[in-house]
């Protein structure tokens, strides 16, 4: 496996430097080198999956499936979609008719923003990394990406694959924690995306305000879940359960916690029980690794093992913690108060804390209390009770009868709203955060005559006392 090293802090400004060279160079105005450039990336994926999947199982205990499911595959899909759609996204685009400018043939020149950062968090290493890398190379632009340290080993694989994949003018990767992070941030760049937490967010925002740099964000929060009584039961606490076990609920649209009216809530948790019991026949601290994806790190354990500590709602199941393997067990608290430890900050973990509430309105106004979220999910069976959570609530995305899989369902844009992030990414959504729209117009002489001669002075300065 390799080894992570991180990139010197005295190389960063000379990498920068080098991409702003390469992007002059003007190779990415080619859409064919483009696309060879998106096959390569694509094959980097799928010639290297044994590795990949290795190094996620290194980094965070993944099973293979589900890292070829949630990630890998996932990626590859957002590649072939990019080398599919360069073409028609980058083609220039005539304006609507408008008898008056037509004459000056009004058009949209698709340009590369330019020379692009893209930070990446732990999570979906590959995905999130790779994905919005792959929209920046279909824009034009010259890209760094930026992996997490928290996943050495699949950030020590990137590295190697990218550095041997690439064309080195013009696509680059630094790896490094807080100090090569901020030398990056001190640089002019063309556009940032940073997935990652709000904390830092703030702190990547501040930075590129130094540069007036535009940027996206894909932040975090707490995406509430709203079941209804009249729900698809056995369906909905399978999804739900899912969204919390895969990647140990460490997932940026993970069902964060679950607002159900009281009177259903016992009904509620125990179809969540007998979930869990399918999906971990054996007691999943025992089985073997790989049964289900750990913690990412020491500290995350502590603090999910703290909130554990601090909730005065009651564990229904689950609630061990196997600090040296950094393995929780998927846990679900019932009679969670709203200010509840667990209700504090988002969980990312396999921990789902229930609400009993009195009625959707009380859900709608809890949800309303709160920052919004990546998303809201519904269950129900009553397109009126959807309908008012939807119509009454904001978050990045709303979702019915399901979770998390949106982010893969083609053509749909992803982000969130106010401090869960701003700005897209994925398909021609990604392509649009990386690409300037340059108005362009081109007006022949034999315009002035008929429509534009009266621009020129002098004017009838008697025109305002008639
Ligand atoms: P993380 O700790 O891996 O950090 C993310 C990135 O920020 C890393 O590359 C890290 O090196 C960098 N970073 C950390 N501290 C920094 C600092 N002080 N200055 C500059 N850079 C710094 O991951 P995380 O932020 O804990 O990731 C989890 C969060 O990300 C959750 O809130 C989750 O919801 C969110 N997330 C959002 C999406 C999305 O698409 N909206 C996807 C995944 C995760």
């Amino acid at each position: 496996m390799s080894k992570l090293e991180y990139t010197p802090v005295e190389e960063i400004a000379k990498i920068h430097a080098d991409l702003n060279r390469g992007f002059r160079s003007g190779k990415t105005k080619s859409i064919d080198y483009r696309r060879d450039q998106l096959l390569r990336l694509a094959y980097l994926l799928k010639d290297n999956k044994k590795r990949f999947q290795e190094a996620l199982f290194a980094d965070l205990g993944r099973p293979a499936g589900e890292s070829n499911l949630l990630e890998i595959d996932s990626t590859i899909g957002q590649v072939k979609d990019a080398y599919d759609g360069v073409k028609k996204w980058s083609a220039t685009e005539r304006v609507a008719f408008s008898a008056t400018w037509f004459p000056m043939n009004p058009s949209i020149r698709k340009e590369p923003k330019g020379v692009v950062l893209i930070i990446a968090p732990f999570n979906y290493p590959v995905l999130l990394l790779l994905g919005p890398m792959a929209s920046a190379m279909a824009a034009g632009c010259a890209v760094v990406v930026k992996p997490s340290e928290l996943t050495p080993a699949t950030s020590a694989l990137m590295a190697e694959l990218v550095s041997t994949h690439l064309d080195q003018d013009l696509y680059r990767l630094v790896n490094g924690a807080i100090p090569e992070t901020t030398k990056l941030l001190e640089l002019p760049w063309n556009h940032i995306l940073y997935t990652g937490n709000g904390r830092v967010g703030k702190i990547v925002s501040r930075a590129a305000a130094e540069h007036l740099t535009p940027v996206t964000l894909e932040l975090g929060g707490k995406s509430a879940v709203v079941v209804d009584a009249n729900c698809d039961l056995p369906t909905a606490a399978r999804r739900i359960l899912w969204g919390k076990v895969a990647n140990a609920g460490q997932i940026c649209l993970a069902p964060d916690y679950i607002l159900v009216p009281r009177s259903f809530q016992d009904t509620f948790v125990a179809a969540l029980q007998r979930t869990f019991y399918e999906f971990f026949p054996v007691d999943p601290l025992k089985a073997p690794e790989g049964t289900m994806a750990h913690i990412v790190s020491d500290a995350h354990v502590q603090r999910l093992g703290r909130l554990l500590d601090e909730t005065h709602g009651t564990i229904a199941f689950g609630g061990q913690v196997d600090a040296a393997r950094k393995f929780i067990v998927p846990t679900v608290v019932k009679d969670v108060k709203t200010d509840d430890a667990l209700m504090s900050e988002e969980i990312f973990g396999p921990i789902l804390p229930v609400v009993p509430v009195e009625g959707v309105e009380e859900a709608i106004d809890i949800i309303n209390s709160r920052e919004h979220p990546l998303a809201v999910y519904v269950f129900t069976k009553d397109a009126k009770f959807k309908a008012k959570v939807f119509d009454n609530t904001q978050s990045g995305a709303a979702i019915a009868n399901e979770v998390v899989i949106h982010l893969a369902v083609d053509h749909l844009p992803f982000g969130g709203i106010g401090p869960s992030g701003s700005g897209y990414t994925t398909g021609k959504f990604g392509f649009d955060t990386f690409t300037h729209l340059r108005a362009t117009i081109d007006n022949p002489s034999w315009v002035d005559k008929l429509l534009m001669s009266a621009r020129y002075p002098p004017y009838d300065r008697g025109a305002i006392e008639k």
